[in-house]
């Protein structure tokens, strides 16, 4: 009992996240995605971008694939995810580059003008996607779980403070593969600004620091394949670079 603390097998790693330019991590405890959040990308996925309320899904923290920092673009730091396994029991990954949230500060029912005052940070990431489970999934009104939430199915960047850049609300957020541009966007393009999404998904549970949302992708969205190297940055938060094996 001693050898494992009093668990009765090998207690998981925590998973986290560096911090940009430092050596401290973050501590993820859920991570939770929005859908889309961009009317460009709703209506290339077939559905209406009014303004609808939001709605979530999960990945497990484990999903979270956690960047290295590699050298700096003239623009602000790189963060490399260095190589990303091709999942099984898919012949059509997909890329949908996001905006991540990092809370610090937890709490229930958070009105909108307090949300943001809940924030520890912001980063780039991958919603990675095997899109034809996901159709199946949406076709016989099945859950999303293995077509999000598989094994490092969230390439993430190291994360910024919010005490360092604000609360970036505009900005470019693009994705390339191979050096060919796919997606690009702006975050004042977001149906639901962060604070809105914060606060709306503190409706449903209380979250907590360390809990981390992936707030939604523009339009632009599709398939790479083993060997596609991928750069994606969001001005004024950062970038990150991977290649798919
Ligand atoms: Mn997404």
């Amino acid at each position: 009992m001693t050898e494992n603390d009093g668990y009765v097998v090998d207690a998981p790693p925590l998973a986290s996240l560096p911090i940009a330019g430092g050596n401290e991590r973050f501590p993820i405890r859920r991570v939770f995605c929005v859908g889309r959040n961009y009317a460009d990308h709703a209506r290339e996925m077939g559905a209406d971008p009014d303004r609808e309320p939001p709605f979530f899904f999960s990945k497990p923290t484990d999903a979270v694939f956690a960047a290295i920092e590699g050298a700096p673009r003239a623009d602000g730091p790189r963060c490399v995810a260095g190589v990303v396994p091709y999942p099984s029991a898919t012949n059509d990954l997909q890329f949908e580059i996001e905006l991540v949230v990092a809370i610090g500060v937890g709490g229930t029912s958070i009105a909108p003008g307090d949300a943001l005052a809940h924030v520890w940070g912001y980063g780039v990431g991958v919603d990675l996607t095997r899109r034809d489970l996901q159709a199946q999934a949406k076709e016989l009104r099945r859950p999303w779980d293995l077509s999000k939430g598989f094994d490092a199915s969230g390439p993430c960047s190291a994360l910024v403070p919010a005490s360092v850049i604000g609360h970036p609300d505009h900005g470019s957020i693009w994705l390339a593969v191979n050096g060919a541009e796919r997606q690009r966007g702006d975050l004042s393009d977001q149906i639901w600004p962060v604070a809105d999404l914060v606060s709306e998904l503190s409706n449903y549970v209380t979250l907590g620091a360390g809990d981390v949302i992936f707030t939604g992708t523009p339009s632009g969205v599709g398939t790479i394949v083993r060997g596609d190297a991928i750069t994606a940055g969001i001005d004024g938060v950062g970038d990150l670079d991977f290649t798919i094996r």
